[in-house]
């Protein structure tokens, strides 16, 4: 259903909210933390109050053919002129968005986000931060709360748009009236002008002397799908969805700037050449699009210069620069040509990494704000996770073998470049092309370039199903590693164990047993009524910790257990049709549902819904052993009875003086009787003798 907006002339109230879009002043939000009140009614919001569904109930993005016949998306393309003064950490920008429907529906609004303004008190995100207990973004003042600001109302052919903060006093959701409806198949272009500024306190993006972490830095379009809009208001637990397009992006920078963003430098200098260590030769790709549009006529200022960058088929821009930056690149080139897909592929991906060349005195700014008697320690981890885990190739060789990985995982990388960059906040974030990551490890830039594929190529909503996007990456990190269920019992099976509790190798017990304290720890949280559907959209999770455990932990879990339900081979299957089927479009769990069942060749409905819409452990049980003599061997037949809400095809096993007989139970049966035949005795009957599954009790019954 689509919401719609009556065009009324512009009342007081709507004046001041437009001046509140015109004045810097005016739009300060109030430094106290009153309860977020909203000017207008919350309800205007689609999507969202007590009637939009905590999880979503019918598809968002899949058509009802189950596959992408019939699919559509919205095509957002945006081009910008940024300029960024240091000094101040303000961006400057103006630029067009344009905003093309591809939907059946005649759209008579527009939805935008200026991200950057929850970063600073009085937002959505301080107040959940207030009511969890942390102080963050409320507590700062000018000028270090970030912020996004329109320099003047948004215009379409010269006339202003009537623009309202219905959140306010939050500002990340903007409500923009067409002037005249948008009907489906034309394009509208919005002309924009707004200034932006990072946090000094960094997440997410972020701002430190004359370096900055630009992401979510510009009005950016909310997705329009087969539910209406989705204006979400940015809070801690959830992250990001947008609309793919092309995204044409000068900044105009400081001489000493080096810059790192999404694309491909297409004209100008990013630096890189300048700052790159002893061996290493910047590889811009500058020519990696063709029929590239003439560049925007921009006028620099003594000590400014332009650079611009050019991107295709992604749903962001980020950016960051420093003067502090160190490069080193090389070239990834794959083993085999890229597959036949809709998209291009390049032969060849470039990959950039920034680290920090000044990290002594950039970290000597980060020891300034700690307590004096942990600046040393400050001081010391600042320059390993922004210098020392990067340099002599280190991040660049994480970043060739996750594009190693990640080819095969899910297919060819679709874009020409990759870039790995430290930021100054820690942890890590994705974009397309690009990471802004806080330290360099194999396992985090592994993760961070998996939600480049489940992110940024395959477009989940982060906000809704986080499960789809922060779950899958845990998830095949952890394969990568090894450290996963289906890899650590496939080993168990190997090794022949003569009793499942004593494995002999003490590398793989542990591995083992650390899979099952895990597990163990899961099944206690359900029982515990520690847990919420993963499904959930992000807002409506506890708290920001329950969120956390949900999306990473447990999703992880739900494609551990799918790993194990459809074997080794279908799941990987699944993975890469799901990639070759959804790369560039948005993904929801009728998409990911319908590829899962075509490689399983079965439904796995009871699967997702148990899953992703409730939660539950996996408790079965063996009872009635009974063992018979045949004419060739030995039949052992026993009941398996299902005593948890989750259903899973349980791998039950007997052993003999020749080694173990495993077979599957059948998920959809309530109680069944499994029947193993074996040519010696069996001496051992297990449920789950492998480890292989979250069951709460695996384990053996005596035999007869
Ligand atoms: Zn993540």
């Amino acid at each position: 259903m689509t919401p719609t907006v009556t065009y009324s002339p512009i009342t007081p109230a709507m004046r001041t909210l437009l001046l509140c879009v015109l004045t810097a002043a005016a739009c300060s939000p109030p430094v106290t933390t009153a309860p977020v009140a909203a000017s207008r009614p919350v309800s205007v919001l689609p999507n969202q109050g007590p009637d939009a569904p905590a999880v979503p109930m019918t598809a968002a993005t899949t058509p009802p053919s189950g596959d992408t016949a019939g699919y559509w998306q919205q095509r957002a393309d945006y081009a910008i002129v940024a300029t960024l003064d240091d000094t101040r950490g303000v961006v400057s920008a103006q630029g067009t968005l344009r905003y093309t429907n591809n939907s059946p529906d005649t759209l008579r609004e527009l939805w935008l986000h200026q991200h950057l303004n929850a970063f600073r008190p009085g937002s959505r995100w301080s107040a959940t931060d207030e009511r969890e207990g942390r102080t963050r973004f409320q507590a700062l003042r000018d000028p270090d709360y970030a912020y996004e600001r329109f320099a003047r109302a948004p215009s379409v052919n010269g006339v202003p748009l009537v623009v309202t903060y219905p959140l306010a006093p939050d500002s990340t959701v903007v409500h923009l009236a067409l002037p005249a409806p948008l009907v489906p198949g034309q394009s509208v272009t919005v002309d924009l002008a707004w200034d932006a500024r990072a946090s000094t306190l960094a997440r997410r993006q972020g701002r430190r002397g004359r370096s900055v972490d630009m992401a979510q830095w510009y009005p950016k379009v909310a997705v329009y799908d087969r539910h209406g809009w989705k204006p979400n208001a940015l809070v801690p637990a959830g992250e990001f969805h947008g609309e793919f397009g092309t995204f044409d992006v000068t900044m105009v920078v400081a001489q000493d700037q080096v810059i790192g963003a999404t694309g491909v430098p297409v004209s100008g200098d990013p630096g890189w050449a300048r700052v790159a260590a002893p061996g290493y030769t910047p590889n811009l790709r500058a020519n990696a699009y063709r029929d590239v549009p003439d560049s925007p006529v921009v006028t620099l200022s003594t000590g400014q210069r332009a650079v611009r960058f050019y991107a295709r088929d992604v749903h962001h821009f980020a950016w960051s620069a420093s003067p502090g930056f160190r490069y080193e690149g090389g070239t990834y080139v794959r083993a085999a040509q890229p597959g036949a897909y809709r998209f291009a592929a390049w032969d060849t991906v470039a990959v950039h990494v920034l680290y920090r060349g000044d990290a002594e005195s950039d970290c000597a700014l980060a020891a300034a704000a700690a307590d004096r008697a942990q600046r040393a320690r400050v001081r010391d981890g600042c320059v390993a996770s922004s210098r020392t885990q990067w340099e002599n190739g280190r991040a660049l060789t994480f970043g060739l073998t996750t594009q190693r990985w990640l080819e095969q995982m899910f297919g060819t990388y679709p874009y020409p470049q990759l870039t790995i960059l430290k930021r100054i906040d820690g942890g890590g974030t994705e974009f397309p092309m690009m990471m802004q990551n806080g330290s360099a490890s194999q396992g985090l830039v592994t993760h961070e370039g998996g939600h480049v594929y489940a992110y940024g190529i395959l477009g989940s909503n982060e906000w809704q199903s986080g499960w789809m996007d922060e779950g899958l990456t845990s998830y095949q990190t952890s394969m990568q590693t090894g450290n996963t269920r289906s890899a650590v019992s496939a080993e168990i099976a190997a090794s022949k164990p003569t009793h499942p509790d004593t494995i002999v190798n003490t590398q793989l017990a542990a591995r083992a047993l650390s899979l099952r304290n895990t597990a163990r720890a899961r099944n206690t949280a359900v029982m515990s009524d520690r847990a919420e559907p993963i499904g959930t959209r992000a807002d409506l999770f506890r708290d920001f910790s329950m969120y956390n455990a949900m999306v990473y932990g447990r999703a992880a879990a739900m494609y551990e257990s799918l790993h194990d339900a459809m074997g080794d081979s279908a799941f990987r299957a699944f993975l890469r049709d799901y990639y070759a089927r959804w790369a560039f479009r948005h993904v929801d769990r009728w998409a990911m549902q319908a590829t899962a069942e075509r490689a399983a060749g079965v439904s796995l409905d009871w699967f997702f819904a148990q899953w992703v819409d409730g939660v539950g452990v996996v408790d079965y049980e063996l009872r009635n052993p009974v063992v018979e003599q045949t004419d060739s061997g030995w039949r052992t037949s026993v009941t398996l009875v299902r005593r948890g809400t989750y259903r899973h095809p349980m791998p039950v096993g007997v052993r003999t003086s020749e080694g173990w007989t495993v077979v599957r139970g059948d998920a959809m049966k309530d109680e069944l009787r499994v029947t193993l035949t074996t040519h010696e005795k069996p001496a051992m009957l297990w449920l789950d003798p492998f480890a292989a599954t979250d069951v709460l009790r695996p384990g053996s019954v005596p035999l007869p």
